[in-house]
């Protein structure tokens, strides 16, 4: 009768509806085979850029930090600590006391970076740093103490010496300008001078993931990776020096950053990204570049949700067809969202809760069901993708000594692997699958970045006083 008739056709909706939001969230779902290929451009792309003939055309540009030993544990003193680049920038102070009772004590304070301090001039920025150092040593009471001081800097920078840094580009949004091609050590000494107030004796220049790879070796000496996946994404690891051809000299290793968020730059990930990594590309600060890192940072992975869920609203699929001005509005979704979302001990009411919280008031109990699924589809890409460039970093690692098995420590930190509840299983897994000869043990590092550059400095400072005696 009519009855069952209307009722095949609303199963059949039903089914048309599920089938459409199935072949969306396919597009975003990466197969085996499609994240070894990727483990293998990875592997391709490392060679590339640490080969002089094929660096400047290389989009990883595995830069050379001159960092070579780790530390021993007899260096010692006060340092001074900035970090810039991360969630907060933040000024510290470390204590490092070696021998018997060696230990790393640390003073830090947060200052905000205003929006008009990261997109304004280069002068402004550096002039705000350099304020903030002011009032933190004035609240140590230091002032006029001039201390060596590392700078964790978390930016691609061209290296010909631990001291410096030339800033190639821009990442995470930032846009100051007059900073791209300058050194910024002399960006941070030229602030110093303009204010007149103390002098610093600037060390090292160092990116987090190198910070934060020190930091894990202080506690363990197989710790020779670095990783971070927060606001971006980056790795850095011990490579031979034979394999480093941009610096002279063939003798032990010398830690690598690898930039390796520009990785797909020059479209090596485009048989696996979307409409939705195309459309949060084009309304970044830097479209076009840093390709991998939009797939999986935090920066970034909330606005790939938004845009699925644009898409859906459109297709009739999700909030009852009705777009809202919120869901139009860039920026919503923060990453301690899709973590909330995503948390196992959430209940569906829940998940409700936070949309209306985020202003998506018409939302259904289905509606609910559907974000969770694209927020986890999301970020377990994210995590594959990292896992599986990973995978080619360890594999480099154990290929360069000749082993068969490689037992080796990825220090990492950011606030997506640390605060999200499946991205660091799922990237384990994938690491684990692609990289079998491989025996990885991660360790997370506890405020890294910062402790790291006052360790490289606090190594230099060593090397340097024993020169001079
Ligand atoms: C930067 C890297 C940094 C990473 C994590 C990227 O955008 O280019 O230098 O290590 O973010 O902070
Ligand atoms: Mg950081």
């Amino acid at each position: 009768g009519k009855g069952a008739a209307m009722v095949t056709a609303v199963a059949y909706r039903l089914a048309t509806q599920h089938a459409e939001r199935q072949r969306i969230l396919d597009t975003l779902r990466l197969s085996r085979e499609q994240l070894l290929e990727v483990k293998r451009r990875m592997g391709e792309e490392i060679n590339r850029g640490l080969a002089k003939e094929s660096h400047d055309q290389a989009t990883v540009k595995m830069l050379p930090t001159y960092v070579r030993s780790t530390p021993d544990g007899t260096e010692h003193g006060d340092f001074l600590a900035l970090d810039l680049g991360g969630t907060n920038f933040r000024v510290l102070l470390v204590r490092v006391r070696g021998g018997k009772r060696r230990s790393v004590e640390m003073h830090n304070k947060i200052y905000a970076i205003p929006q008009e301090a990261m997109q304004g001039t280069g002068e402004e920025l550096f002039d705000h740093i350099v304020h903030c150092i002011a009032d933190f040593l004035e609240y140590m009471g230091m002032k006029g103490a001039s201390l060596p001081l590392g700078f964790t800097f978390s930016f691609p920078c061209h290296q010909n010496k631990l001291d410096q840094g030339i800033l190639l580009k821009w990442t995470k949004g930032f846009k100051a300008t007059g900073c791209e091609g300058e050194d910024v050590v002399c960006l941070l000494k030229d602030a110093i001078q303009r204010r007149e107030e103390f002098d610093l004796d600037v060390v090292a220049v160092v990116n987090d993931t190198v910070g934060t790879m020190m930091t894990c070796g202080y506690e363990d000496p197989l710790c020779e990776v670095g990783l971070i996946v927060g606001t971006g994404t980056n790795a850095c690891y011990m490579e031979e020096m034979q394999n480093v051809e941009l610096v002279e000299g063939d003798e032990g290793r010398m830690c690598v950053n690898m930039e390796w968020g520009a990785f797909g730059d020059h479209g090596e990930l485009d048989d696996f990204s979307t409409e939705f990594d195309r459309a949060v590309d084009d309304c970044a600060t830097n479209p076009g570049k840093q390709r991998y890192e939009k797939m999986i940072s935090g920066m970034y992975l909330g606005e790939i949700v938004r845009n699925v869920l644009l898409e859906f609203t459109a297709k009739g699929l999700l909030f009852r067809g009705k777009l809202s001005e919120r869901l139009k509005t860039r920026g919503i979704f923060e990453t301690k969202f899709l973590s909330q979302i995503e948390s196992d001990r959430l209940a569906l009411r829940q998940v409700r809760s936070i949309l209306q919280h985020l202003g998506l008031t018409s939302s259904t109990c289905d509606d609910s069901i559907l974000v969770k699924e694209v927020c986890s589809v999301v970020a377990r890409r994210a995590a594959q993708l990292c896992g599986a460039g990973l995978a080619a970093v360890v594999d480099k690692i154990r290929q360069n000594r000749n082993l068969s098995e490689l037992k080796i420590t990825v220090g990492v930190d950011g606030t997506l692997y640390k605060l999200h509840p499946h991205f660091s299983s799922i990237m384990h897994e994938t690491v684990r699958d692609l990289a079998p000869q491989c025996e990885v043990t991660f360790l997370q590092s506890e405020d890294g970045s910062g402790k790291g550059a006052a360790l490289i400095t606090a190594v230099a400072c060593r090397i340097r006083d024993a020169g001079q005696r």
